[in-house]
């Protein structure tokens, strides 16, 4: 594979010279509730960003694959030897453009037929701040593939097939949430997920509720490590207490008897399935955000996945009037926060929460609402 980085962004327009190309677009997504939930078969309730990555896509005149992130400037070619989707020759892709190949391998394994491509991405996902922009890409990718090769593919089909690009191709081993959110939330509603069934309820926020992220400028440098330890631990506590996954065991007293710190593991994973079983009921505003500072507590007490930086940020939300809670969001280790605060202050709490952070050495910077920085 050859990678090659260019100055200025290119646009699709630009990249595709006046041929004709397939566009789809997917969002990021912020967890509002029910963190390390997913790979214990529980549930959660994210929310897609306004920010979306687009992809675009044309049939190639030459084989192999030339993908071009207009995001990063960079430019990835191979399989230029005859190679197809099954058959990229010896110079495997590396860096962003496995996310891609990924998609088309798996389509392939599938029995599509992919021909040689030429791939544009931009987005405005801010990359590895906990948004998933992993998961926009694979799903906007997906979804050109389906359109440009008219594929049989619904949209729990297509979040799953994304979930195994990133798992087989990008080494990472994700649940299935982060596409699922891609593949199914607007950034208007909540979107209930079932991680087992992968069932999905589109729900209202809070009335009179917005929300606010912000990035805590710290890079997830454990997160990949103690994501696998933490997985391993939930999965020790299940077989522990005789049930597939945690998501089996509804009576939070239940994980007392387990020594630690399977206990304190296996007390966050099944009180916060508790804490979003209740916030899908349709509770007020007040009580969401008690239920996202219950849930940051125990992932920083029992599950052990917080940071100084978060812990400050989480703190310096909840002190602010308007703010009806707030928790770190993603897996942890860096990362950002998100809050639910009065509906029209959003902006200003967020403003002021990051200059104040800042002002104290931190570099945190404000990602929702998005119009508050554009
Ligand atoms: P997150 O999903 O939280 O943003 P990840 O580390 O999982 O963080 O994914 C970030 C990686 O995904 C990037 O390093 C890059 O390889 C790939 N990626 C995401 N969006 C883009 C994009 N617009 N252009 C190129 N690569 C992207
Ligand atoms: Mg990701």
């Amino acid at each position: 594979m050859t990678q090659t980085y260019t100055q200025a962004p290119i646009s699709a327009a630009e990249f595709f010279a006046g041929r004709s190309y397939t566009q789809a677009s997917a969002p990021g997504r912020v967890n509002l509730l029910g963190e390390h939930t997913d790979y214990n078969d529980g549930f959660m309730l994210p929310i897609a960003t306004p920010q979306r990555t687009t992809v675009s896509m044309a049939i190639g005149d030459e084989p192999g694959f030339r993908f071009y992130s207009a995001t990063l400037g960079s430019e990835a070619r191979f399989g230029g030897g005859g190679g197809d989707s099954n058959n990229p020759g010896e110079d495997a892709p590396t860096g962003f453009a496995r996310y891609i190949f990924g998609c088309i391998r798996l389509l392939g394994e599938r029995g599509v037929a992919v021909p040689g491509l030429r791939v544009h991405v931009d987005s405005n996902v801010p990359l590895g701040t906990g948004l998933s922009s992993s998961a926009a890409l694979e799903v906007a990718t997906l979804r050109a593939l389906r359109s440009l090769l008219a594929v049989e593919l619904d949209d729990v089909a297509l979040a799953l097939l994304a979930q195994q690009a990133e798992i087989q191709y990008a080494g990472v081993n994700c649940g299935v949430m982060d596409q699922m959110a891609s593949s199914l939330a607007d950034a208007e509603n909540m979107l209930f997920l079932d991680a087992r069934t992968l069932a999905t309820r589109i729900l209202p926020l809070p009335a009179a509720a917005e929300i606010i992220v912000i990035d805590s400028g710290v890079a997830r440098t454990l997160e990949a490590s103690k994501y696998n330890e933490r997985r391993a631990e939930c999965e020790r506590a299940a077989s522990m207490l005789g049930v597939p996954a945690l998501r089996d065991v509804v009576d939070v007293d239940a994980v007392e008897a387990l020594p630690e710190p399977l206990r304190q593991r296996a007390r966050h994973v099944v009180s916060e399935d508790l804490r979003v079983l209740d916030a899908i009921g349709g509770v007020s505003a007040a009580h969401f955000g008690q239920l996202m500072s219950a849930s940051h507590a125990s992932l920083r007490d029992d599950y052990e996945v917080s940071i100084g930086a978060l812990d400050s940020l989480v703190a310096l939300l909840c002190a602010t009037d308007g703010v009806h809670g707030a928790r770190l969001t993603g897996a942890g280790f860096g990362g950002a926060c998100v809050a639910l605060c009065r509906k029209g202050a959003a902006a200003d709490i967020g403003a002021s929460v990051v200059k104040r952070f800042n002002a104290g050495g931190g570099s945190a910077g404000l990602l929702l609402p998005y119009s508050a920085i554009h």
